[in-house]
């Protein structure tokens, strides 16, 4: 159990409340899993915390067994015994943490969205931090991810003398919108310090000194801050986009960075996809063709001709991801003489109550189709079918959806934001190198801001068939792997390993 690396390099586990394949909500599961990934073929031994979810994909663990260990952890005024399950995922190691509490926190067959949020995740920082210091394991790095599990480095005064002094805490947002504040007795259940951490340059809300935040306090804590994408990072900084934490944050940059996210270069791979009807790569797209006119055939819409414009989305429906240039983009690709494909699912209700609207009114229509829902597989087919992808979020940390679409050869629509300004370069745009041209921008977030891309990507497809082709081939062969974002990461761990290590030194 307990284990260390076999050569030089770190001993990193991750604390977070998703991983791809197994429990993947969004883009945070498809990082866990696939920086993970990259860092164990760096030489580094990587292990990962997870809730025990009852919904989780189980058929994706191998060898899921229970440890021989009952980690006991404190909430509410008392101790509870967490069971404690080990399997192998993507040729990783994970634990998971099944609580024994009686509000069966992991067992409400979904990942997110319950009224005790909250408690469900402070318990369950709580418990990994007791998993990792009941089975003496010495990390060099504890890499945590969103408000979930950004209780860890709060703990900190707890946990360090207590023998976990030894690593250092990383602590990566992946979208600032999200920071989990709750009131002071709502947080004080999982045993913090409150009247210690209530303070403003501690972990004391910003707008609302009545709250606390456990983003600030992770921000403020922890030894270095992340998020997932240089441009982000800027944004974040300012109040406009800094949702309330850009003066903690800017009283933090030295220890904050934004490292832009790669993707899954295995498991998203057109040329080895087994979702895939049709096979393909840049040098040879036929099945990408195919792949159309099957996807086409599955929903039910015409494939009569084959040289139509497909137009795809596959997105959280969530204001951030700008819902209304969806809604816009299907009647306009209408309008252009394509075809429209979402694939997309809302939590909430007046989002997903209007767009059921729209995917009824087009039920049995021969150019659009609306799949409210979230469909692993089906997302797949999508990515290969489209010719077009647009992303119109009106702000993006990272997003990958626009990486995974180039890989699978559809040209991505964006808006320049966050992430998406950081990986798409407009195609008409002079002032940058022809070899990084590779979608479409817009930046005013409205009808007419999108048609002026959407209207010049149809122009693009339709007048110079040849221009798009070498286009296709260009963003399939753009390197979106995660091997250098994760020797970012690599570096940064390093460094703030050695000045621990320099400091413990030092008289
Ligand atoms: P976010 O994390 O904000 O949801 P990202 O672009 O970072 O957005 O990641 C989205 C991930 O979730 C991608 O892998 C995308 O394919 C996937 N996804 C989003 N919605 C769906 C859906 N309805 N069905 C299947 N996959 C989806």
């Amino acid at each position: 159990l307990t284990s260390s690396p076999s050569g030089p390099g770190l001993h990193i586990i991750h604390i977070a409340a998703e991983m791809a394949p197994v429990a993947k909500v969004g883009g945070l599961g498809d990082v866990l899993s696939a920086l993970s990934k990259a860092l164990q073929k760096k030489g580094h031994l990587v292990e990962i915390v997870l809730p025990k979810y009852d919904c989780m994909q189980y058929e994706s663990i191998q060898d899921l067994r229970v440890l021989d260990l009952v980690v006991e952890s404190y909430f509410d005024g008392r101790l509870y015994n967490n069971k404690i399950w080990i399997g192998t995922v993507e040729g990783l190691p994970v634990y998971f943490i099944e609580p024994h509490h009686p509000a069966k926190f992991f067992w409400r067959g979904k990942t997110y969205g319950e009224p005790d949020d909250l408690k469900r995740f402070s318990f369950f920082s709580r418990a990994a931090l007791e998993l990792i210091h009941q089975a003496g394991k010495k990390p060099d790095i504890i890499h945590c991810h969103d408000w979930q599990t950004a209780f860890a480095p709060l703990y900190w005064d707890l946990y360090a003398p207590k023998g976990l002094n030894s690593a250092r805490i990383c602590f990566t947002c992946h979208n600032f919108e999200y920071q989990g504040t709750a009131t002071a007795s709502e947080i004080a259940s999982c045993g913090l310090d409150i009247h210690h951490l209530n303070r403003p340059d501690r972990m004391q809300d910003n707008s609302s000194p009545d709250r606390i935040n456990p983003v600030k306090g992770a921000i403020v804590f922890s030894n270095i801050v992340t998020t997932v994408s240089p441009t982000y990072a800027q944004e974040v900084r300012t109040s406009q986009g800094g949702q309330g934490l850009h003066a903690t944050l800017n009283a933090h940059a030295q220890k904050f960075v934004g490292i832009l996210n790669g993707i899954d270069t295995d498991s998203w791979n057109p040329a080895t996809d087994s979702h895939l009807r049709f096979q393909y790569n840049a040098d040879d797209l036929e099945g990408k063709a195919e792949n159309k006119k099957a996807l086409r055939k599955h929903l039910g819409l015409s494939f009569a001709d084959s040289r139509k414009p497909l137009v795809g989305c596959i997105t959280r429906l969530v204001p951030q991801k700008g819902v209304h240039l969806i809604r816009h983009a299907i009647y306009r690709a209408l309008e252009l003489g394509g075809q429209f494909v979402l694939l997309g699912s809302s939590p909430v209700p007046s989002i997903h109550r209007e767009f059921e609207e729209i995917a009824n009114k087009f039920q049995n229509h021969e150019h659009i189709r609306l799949i409210l829902k979230y469909d692993e597989a089906l997302s797949h087919s999508i990515y290969a079918a489209s010719d077009m992808f647009i992303i119109p979020s009106i702000f993006e940390p990272c997003g990958l959806t626009q990486m995974i679409a180039m890989r699978y050869g559809a040209i991505p629509i964006v808006r320049k934001t966050g992430g998406l300004n950081d990986s798409v370069f407009d195609v008409d745009d002079d002032t940058i190198p022809v070899q990084l041209r590779n979608g479409f921008t817009f930046i005013t977030p409205d009808e007419q801001g999108f048609n002026g891309a959407f209207d010049r990507a149809f122009n693009h497809y339709n007048s110079d068939s040849e221009g798009w082709q070498a286009l296709i081939h260009k963003v399939m062969n753009i390197d979106f792997s995660w091997d250098t974002s994760a020797s970012q990461y690599e570096e940064l761990y390093q460094q703030s390993v050695s000045r621990a290590r320099a400091a413990r030194r030092a008289p």
